[in-house]
């Protein structure tokens, strides 16, 4: 990367310093063992006194971790609002507290009542302390975490996190609500982040541009922030133009869940949660009735027609209309590596007939987000299936090769072509829509495949 590009990344570390505010070193936890069967948090009973606590130690990579086996840790700070932050003032902002997780059960307390709950997919939240910052204001945080059976738990990340305009700024067209001085610096910091990766990379000649905006920026004005906000505000004026590459680009997300029949669970919590996520799917369609969805596995939809025959239909239905697409072609997510070519072959045979017989057409997408390598006969085999495309993420799993196509014919000894696409990463056990994030995947999936 350029020298010009790291004095970049600094005024953005910098101009996300003005409202954000990293709190993972301020936790106390308790060395005693408060009863596992305790989950709620009152900030005066003598066992949740954080005088008795002890600073919670931060590990190199930034996370405090704890045991396996469903041990339970409590985590405990008082938040109090500053009036500035790097001189930044904060009153009348919104301040929303950002957790990332690793635990099988969250539990997250403010002022003693129970305010968010998660596991070990649903491992983020950002939680509302106030919508509008009184400097000295306090807060109780309190989260109980509960690790995996099978890993050590942990408590990735935490932020204090100061907004402008919620809402106003998330709805497009985002200049419209940009107009004047109104800007929110962290919001900003995130589009220039996007902005600077993209012209690294494809525009490198225009770099110069951003760079001499972002040495405009006057520090010494942050203290007004009224000023401060009119000259960023130009600043992102200028800058539009440069943006013009990155808006004609788009994403289309799918809508997906990946379910493991039976992992560190039973097929009958498989069946639940089954039922719980094709419901809420149902449900959002209603709400946003462009999301699409996709789910694969014959051996869940048979489940639910024969348990769920109310939910079976209106899946029916959703695929008829092109809301809910069908995938996979196997009976389950099999393993791929180890299993014969008979096994793979039934598997093809009978979930593609279910796919038929049930909602009147086999599907053309081969898709294995989560097998441990896959055998090189499998494009014939899937071809012999009616299948045309294999989609997987798990080569991104590889810590050592970097495996670099993200859209690629892969072939067979037989000399079978298969149009495969790699799947955006699953970044830390979630699928993270961090912009920053899915800017990084953009940027790659471009470069890789023009
Ligand atoms: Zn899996």
């Amino acid at each position: 990367m350029s020298s010009y590009s790291d004095g970049i990344f600094n005024d953005i570390k910098e101009l996300r310093k003005l409202v954000q505010k990293d709190i993972q070193s301020n936790w106390y936890h308790s060395l005693e063992n408060i009863s596992v069967n305790s989950d709620s948090f009152n900030p005066n009973e003598a066992k949740f006194k954080l005088d008795t606590w002890h600073l919670a130690t931060v590990n190199e990579k930034g996370y405090i971790t704890w045991d396996k086996g469903r041990q339970v840790k409590w985590l405990a700070q008082k938040i109090t609002i500053p009036y500035a932050l790097q001189d930044y003032p904060l009153s009348g902002l919104t301040l929303r507290l950002v957790l990332t997780w690793w635990a099988e059960d969250a539990k997250i307390f403010v002022n003693g009542k129970l305010t968010q709950q998660g596991d070990l997919f649903d491992s983020s939240a950002r939680i509302l302390l106030t919508n509008s910052a009184i400097p000295g204001e306090e807060f109780w945080v309190a989260i109980r975490l509960v690790s995996p059976g099978h890993d050590i738990g942990a408590l990735m990340r935490s932020k204090c996190v100061y907004e402008k305009l919620v809402g106003a700024v998330r709805e497009p067209p985002l200049q419209k609500n940009l107009i004047g001085n109104q800007i929110d610096p962290g919001f900003f910091a995130d589009e220039i982040e996007i902005l600077a990766k993209y012209l690294t990379k494809f525009e490198a000649e225009k770099l110069q541009i951003l760079v001499t905006n972002i040495n405009e920026i006057d520090w010494s004005k942050v203290a007004n922030a009224q000023e401060f906000d009119r000259a960023l505000a130009n600043f992102r004026q200028q800058l539009l133009p440069l943006a013009k590459h990155i808006k004609q680009r788009c994403f289309y997300p799918l809508g997906h869940a990946h379910l493991d029949l039976a992992w560190l669970w039973t097929t009958a919590e498989t069946y639940q949660v089954a039922q719980r996520t094709f419901e809420s799917v149902l449900n959002l369609q209603q709400d946003f009735p462009y999301l699409t969805f996709g789910h694969t596995t014959p051996a869940l939809y048979e489940w639910i027609e024969q348990n769920r025959p109310d939910l079976f239909i209106q899946i029916k239905e959703a695929v008829r209309q092109g809301k809910w697409e069908i995938l996979g072609g196997m009976w389950v997510e099999p393993e791929v590596n180890l299993v014969s070519g008979e096994s793979i072959a039934r598997q093809l045979l009978y979930g593609q007939h279910y796919f038929k017989e049930k909602f009147g057409k086999i599907t053309r997408v081969a898709w294995l987000p989560d097998s441990f390598g896959f055998s090189w006969q499998l494009p014939q085999l899937f071809k012999q299936a009616g299948i045309d495309y294999f989609v997987t993420g798990k080569l991104h799993w590889n810590d050592t090769n970097k495996f670099p196509l993200g859209c690629f014919w892969w072939e067979s000894p037989d000399g079978t072509r298969m149009l495969t696409l790699m799947s955006p990463p699953n970044v830390t056990g979630v699928m993270d829509t961090n912009p920053i994030t899915m800017t990084d995947y953009a940027v790659d999936w471009e470069s890789q495949t023009g």
